[in-house]
């Protein structure tokens, strides 16, 4: 069996792709080990998969994008671009809607866009084996890629790694695009879980622990002043520890042992607020505060703290100063990650610094690696897919030039 491209890996990056190689003419085998196809997609969004975010600045797409070499994502972002996404999800007429800072998801479920990408495959004639595991590739300078499979051998000039990450090993994720790479002696970024809710543990935890279920909204920021990580974002207490959108963003940047600092009321001035009403009220601090941040935290925050549990106006001046610095700069320190069984996504990968940017190719002619594998990794908010897509896009361009 021969083929001008063989992509391994079912996924996002691969079906875009394989569909992409195929309509410009190309013959094209997509493999997947898995029984079913794009699980990743169809648990994406909570099964509406926010396909991508109008919100990319098109001038700095690496913005949004966490990499040893920032600006490698660049050329496939600024070519590839969210308006040309959804442009191919309005011909398939899939219902869209923004929920959130330019997250656009399905209408309807996830599968329309996993119908997307078959269908796009099916209009470039690819064909598909799955479930198909790989047990040996090998390269000769004149005969190409020879990929063993559980369906037997097939011959290929190009091979395309699209197998993802680590995460969520429980649908088939697996570190094979990683072994691929150092096989054919191409540098890995250490991996570690991103997006991925936060563990905290000990007597300090015990008052927060409580609070599971309990969202706001806050700033939570990590690293030092030069790289320093932002979101203003919802929080959301666990019963393990932290998570919501602001945690499993700031997750991505943050590194063993580092505190991370919240702001659990911004745009609040708190002191302020909380050294008027000392003016005013007899009330008990605890009660006060919650007219701050919500009830159960305030009276957790109080709990945990006997010099707050009196009426305001019996507090010192600087005892509501310091307690106002406190909650504008809570400082917390996790003592690890949920791990890949939860993160989203994973983050280092396949070293940019041995592929091409232009093309997706590495060092190894004929070898190219895209979407998750690549150590490129998107914030929360359709980012991930945006670069499963672009970089999909790039990598058939250059299948077929
Ligand atoms: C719960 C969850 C929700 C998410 N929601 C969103 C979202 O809404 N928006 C967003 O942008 N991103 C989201 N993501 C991230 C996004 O799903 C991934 O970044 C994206 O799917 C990566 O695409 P990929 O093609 O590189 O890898 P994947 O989509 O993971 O595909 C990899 C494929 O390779 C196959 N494979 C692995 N190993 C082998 C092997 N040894 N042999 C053969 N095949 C193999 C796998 O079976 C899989 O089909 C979410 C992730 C999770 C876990």
């Amino acid at each position: 069996m021969t083929y001008d491209v063989v992509v391994i890996g079912a996924g996002a990056a691969g079906l875009f792709c394989a569909g992409q190689a195929g309509r410009r003419g190309l013959k094209v085998l997509l493999v997947d080990h898995a029984t079913r196809i794009a699980e990743k997609i169809r648990i994406s969004g909570g099964g509406r998969a926010n396909f991508t975010n109008r919100d990319l600045d098109l001038q700095a797409p690496q913005r949004c994008f966490i990499s040893d070499n920032p600006h490698f994502c660049r050329s496939a972002l600024s070519r590839y671009t969210p308006g040309d996404f959804v442009e191919l999800v309005e011909r398939h007429g899939i219902a869209y809607h923004e929920k959130h800072k330019g997250q656009l998801f399905c209408d309807g479920s996830s599968q329309e866009l996993i119908d997307l990408l078959l269908a796009e495959c099916t209009a470039g004639k690819v064909d598909h084996w799955q479930p198909c595991g790989i047990t040996a590739i090998t390269y000769s300078t004149s005969g190409g890629y020879r990929i063993e499979t559980s369906r037997g051998s097939v011959d290929a000039p190009k091979l395309v790694v699209a197998t993802g990450g680590l995460s969520i090993p429980q649908i088939g994720a697996s570190g094979f695009g990683y072994q691929v790479a150092e096989q054919f002696g191409l540098r890995i970024v250490p991996t570690r879980p991103a997006l991925v809710p936060l563990t905290f543990g000990g007597e300090g935890w015990v008052p927060y622990a409580e609070l599971a279920g309990l969202s706001l909204p806050v700033r939570i920021e990590t690293g030092a002043k030069k790289q320093r990580a932002q979101f203003l974002e919802d929080l959301l207490f666990t019963h393990r520890g932290l998570s919501g959108p602001a945690v499993l963003q700031i997750s991505s940047y943050w590194k063993p042992g580092e505190p991370l600092v919240v702001d659990l009321a911004p745009g609040i001035e708190v002191e302020q607020a909380l050294v008027e009403a000392k003016q005013r009220s007899r009330k008990k601090i605890g009660n006060e505060l919650s007219a701050l941040i919500p009830a159960r935290l305030a009276d957790a925050w109080v709990k945990s703290d006997a010099a707050l549990q009196r009426p305001i106006n019996e507090a010192p001046d600087r005892a509501l100063v310091a307690l106002a610095e406190r909650i504008a700069r809570w400082k917390v320190v996790p003592s690890g990650t949920e791990g890949y069984k939860k993160a989203e996504v994973t983050a280092g990968g396949v070293d940019t610094r041995d592929l091409s940017s232009q093309t997706m190719e590495s060092k190894q002619p004929g070898l190219y690696f895209i979407g998750e594998v690549v150590d490129v990794t998107g914030w929360l908010g359709g980012y991930n897919f945006q670069w499963a897509w672009a970089s999909g896009h790039v990598c058939a361009e250059a299948l077929a030039r």
